[in-house]
């Protein structure tokens, strides 16, 4: 949702989860819709894009985020002294965006990506500014969403989402060390509060703030987006209202996600209850 409202910004373009989807060859055989309706194939915007990229290089791609080699990602580096492992890997995704970017006349490519390893990638592609939005959401909720079947997503057990819920939060972090700039921006906050929530999102992005006639307090008015693997009930155009998901509750689980989760639910003023909004210098914003 954060992505779509972003997308609608002057200069600023949202591709949904363009650095995952191309470097993923599972979820590109699944056939996902693109967000304009019809299969990534006969998307006249990405079917090209799509087919520029070898198979075996989209899986080279898939090998090297895996969460267990953010490690090594992190300490590579990027630009002329990439390594060959990385190189052909950061050379298509530098063109990807760059012909996103002279198609659109964008400045700004949103992408919502959420394995932050592909944000740490994206980081060492050369002529690519990573600015990190980090947004984070109460695990109870983030485990009631995704074990719940939603359209073409897989469901997980609790104790995965968990798992995920941690490395993906703390990984999240450590983009500090690559990113241009980096805001950690809690779900419910934006929710409650979108305008000032997008207006400062922008504020590290951008030097003039954008205009955003399109949003009104929580009703916002989005267009069709050529977004990939995004989740599919957030792909409506029109009138939309900006609301919480209306998660069923963590049940009998809740014990479970508060015992294992405290420590992080403290960091981000989830425990106890806090309404205070914060914003410091979430979804990805890369900028060319
Ligand atoms: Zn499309």
């Amino acid at each position: 949702m954060l992505g779509r409202l972003l997308g609608e910004l002057d200069g600023f373009v949202n591709v949904g989860e363009a650095a995952r989807y191309l470097f993923d060859a599972p979820m590109q055989g699944r056939q996902v819709p693109c967000g304009c309706g019809r299969p990534v194939s006969q998307c006249a915007f990405w079917k090209d894009k799509v087919q520029a990229i070898p198979p075996e290089l989209a899986e080279r791609g898939a090998e090297v985020v895996r969460m267990r080699k953010f490690a090594s990602l992190l300490m590579a580096s990027g630009g002329a002294e990439a390594s060959k492992r990385y190189r052909p890997i950061l050379e298509a995704i530098t063109a990807v965006y760059r012909k996103v970017a002279q198609e659109t006349g964008c400045r700004v490519i949103v992408d919502s990506s959420k394995n932050p390893a592909n944000a740490l990638l994206v980081s060492l592609a050369s002529g690519i500014d990573l600015h990190v939005l980090h947004v984070v959401r109460n695990p109870h909720d983030v485990v009631a969403s995704w074990t719940k079947k939603k359209g073409y997503l897989a469901t997980h057990p609790a104790r995965k989402v968990i798992a995920w819920w941690w490395s993906y939060n703390l990984l999240s972090e450590l983009l500090k060390l690559k990113a241009q700039s980096y805001q950690l921006l809690r779900y419910e906050d934006f929710v409650r509060d979108p305008g000032p929530c997008l207006q400062r999102a922008t504020a590290a992005v951008v030097d003039v703030p954008p205009a955003m006639d399109f949003l009104n307090g929580s009703e916002a008015t989005v267009r069709m987006q050529h977004v990939l693997a995004g989740n599919p009930d957030k792909l409506d155009s029109g009138k939309i209202r900006i609301s919480d998901g209306n998660c069923p509750s963590a049940g009998s689980r809740g014990w479970l996600v508060n015992l294992t989760t405290l420590p992080l639910q403290l960091r981000y003023r989830y425990w106890p209850a806090a309404a205070t909004p914060i914003l410091r210098p979430t979804s990805t914003t890369s900028s060319i």
